[in-house]
């Protein structure tokens, strides 16, 4: 699909969509949005101050009540109007995650997909709501349980999914009962306000759903507001970890999820072929800005030679042009900012010591000359204690650590202060077992390279790369967004025993 790059070339103000319609923004704070195949400004979108954060959560507030009481199936009919209608648009949503992050648009319209899958897991939601129950708990008594909203539920999304990972949240989030607010990346806002548009479409009443744009300060008034209950979080390490400290001080429920360094151990007997196609589509695919993207190649043993040569090869001939071009495998990367970082890392990682292989810096895309652009890079040799082993780089930056033998792998992979995924391509069970059961990682892939669990699993990482006690969407996603009540009922026929001083126990 070779369509125009830019939807129309005036810079569009990015505004807040609160209460059921778009709002300006009137902080008069507002940052670059950029198209980053031509490096040209495309939007500006406001930042929310706190009192704009406030009209959102108040607006809310006031919807949570009667949404709540709204029965499941009735929500339920909501979320599948809105899974026809993102069917529906789904190459508008698509082209405008690639105008805006860069990605390839058959890659973007893998993203809707991937959040489709939530939205259509949400409207099993009164299957999944339903209680327990059990009679003659005590002689005359019956007691049961249920799962009941939280109230106001924030969302904080990165800009490295724009539709998938807000997908991850609201859909459960809603189908529960709960209000929410989202609070998208400022790199990457437009998705949002199409979201907001088309849940206003699918018959969401006006306040259920919310998107306030900004930056720390928006974040920081959703973590310190009395009338927040829950805020899920992903982005990165270090933001997480702030996120889930201050939530937590301030009494809310959070689960934030951080960045990752995802490992894929070649063992010997693995197919090379199928080992090269799975690393090189996980480590330059979305130009490597995926937290379960591959970015160590863990060659055993023998393995190590051939695997460079080919991934070479391979690296060096990537087709990388803009998004919308139909022969694109890799965009460029979502900013300029973010470009000079992962160039920073590749210099970082030569002056350190790891052989660099294939160097993609400096790449020009004729005609997007002005782009974010670079190619993808391979090192060898790379070492544990280098900085580009430790770090997240989130970029195509593959780095080829060389063992010699399983434990080795397995030892380098549990070192690892990140979580997210691992893979293990193998034709020995026996070593997939064994990997799979002894990994401290939260997801796990045999002869898979993105592990990435579809919506009736869950989604989360272990160690650096999750801060909280749940995972993402799916069953713990039900469980995140909604907390537990027990009723225990006597219906006594008039005999009055008089007062019981002494704890309850079964008679
Ligand atoms: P980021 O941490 O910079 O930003 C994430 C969100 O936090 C954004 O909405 C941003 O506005 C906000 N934010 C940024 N700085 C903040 C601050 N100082 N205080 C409060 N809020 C702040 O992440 P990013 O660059 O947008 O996304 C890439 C990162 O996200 C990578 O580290 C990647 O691994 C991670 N990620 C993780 C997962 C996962 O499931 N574990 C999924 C996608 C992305």
């Amino acid at each position: 699909m070779n369509k125009p790059l830019d939807r129309d070339l005036q810079v569009r103000d990015i505004p807040h969509f609160v209460n059921g319609r778009e709002v300006p923004g009137t902080s008069g704070r507002a940052s670059d949005v950029f198209n980053p195949a031509t490096g040209q400004v495309t939007g500006r979108v406001a930042l929310a101050s706190e009192a704009e954060v406030d009209a959102a959560v108040q607006a809310a507030k006031a919807a949570f009540p009667a949404w709540a009481a709204t029965p499941p199936l009735k929500r339920a009919r909501i979320l599948f109007k809105l899974k026809e209608l993102i069917e529906r648009d789904s190459d508008a949503l698509a082209a405008a995650i690639t105008a805006e992050h860069g990605k390839v648009f058959s890659d973007a319209k893998g993203e809707v997909t991937r959040g489709l899958e939530v939205v259509e897991f949400a409207c099993g939601i009164p299957q999944l709501l339903k209680g327990e129950y059990t009679e003659q708990i005590g002689t005359g008594i019956d007691s049961w349980s249920v799962r009941q909203a939280l109230g106001v539920c924030a969302g904080i999304t990165p800009f490295n999914f724009p539709v998938m990972v807000p997908m991850w949240m609201f859909p459960v989030a809603l189908a529960t009962g709960n209000t929410f607010i989202l609070k998208p990346s400022e790199r990457d806002p437009t998705a949002s306000l199409m979201m907001a548009a088309l849940l206003k479409e699918a018959g969401l009443p006006d306040g259920v759903f919310n998107v306030v744009q900004g930056d720390k300060a928006a974040v920081d008034a959703l973590l310190h507001h009395p009338d927040v209950a829950a805020i899920s979080f992903v982005g990165s390490t270090p933001i997480a970890k702030y996120i889930y400290e201050t939530g937590a001080k301030h009494g809310k429920r959070v689960q934030a999820l951080g960045g990752a360094k995802n490992h894929l151990v070649v063992m010997p007997d693995a197919d090379l072929n199928q080992a090269v196609d799975a690393l090189v589509g996980a480590a330059y695919g979305s130009a490597g800005e995926r937290c379960m993207a591959i970015s160590v190649a863990v060659a055993v043993g023998n393995v190590a030679d051939k695997l460079v040569e080919k991934l070479s090869e391979r690296a060096r001939t990537l087709k990388i042009t803009q998004g919308m071009d139909d022969a694109a495998e890799m965009g460029p990367l979502v900013t300029k900012v973010h470009l000079d970082k992962v160039t920073g890392y590749v210099k970082q990682g030569e002056a350190e010591g790891a052989k660099l292989v294939v160097d993609g810096r400096g790449l020009k895309v004729p005609g997007h000359e002005d782009g974010f652009f670079i190619g993808g890079c391979l090192f060898d040799n790379v070492k544990t204690d280098m900085t580009i082993y430790r770090e997240e780089i989130f970029g195509p930056v593959l780095s080829v650590v060389r063992v010699p033998d399983f434990e080795t792998a397995l030892q380098l992979v549990n070192d690892h202060a990140f979580g997210n995924g691992t893979s293990i391509f193998t034709r020995d069970g026996d070593s997939a077992r064994e990997f799979a059961m002894r990994c401290q990682i939260g997801m796990v892939g045999i002869n898979v390279p993105i592990p990435v669990p579809m919506a009736f699993h869950s989604f989360g990482g272990w160690k650096q790369s999750l801060f909280g006690d749940h995972h993402m969407y799916g069953p713990e996603g039900v469980r995140f967004f909604t907390r537990m009540k027990t009723i225990t009922s006597r219906w006594p026929t008039g005999i009055r025993a008089g007062a019981d001083f002494m704890m309850p126990t079964m008679k």
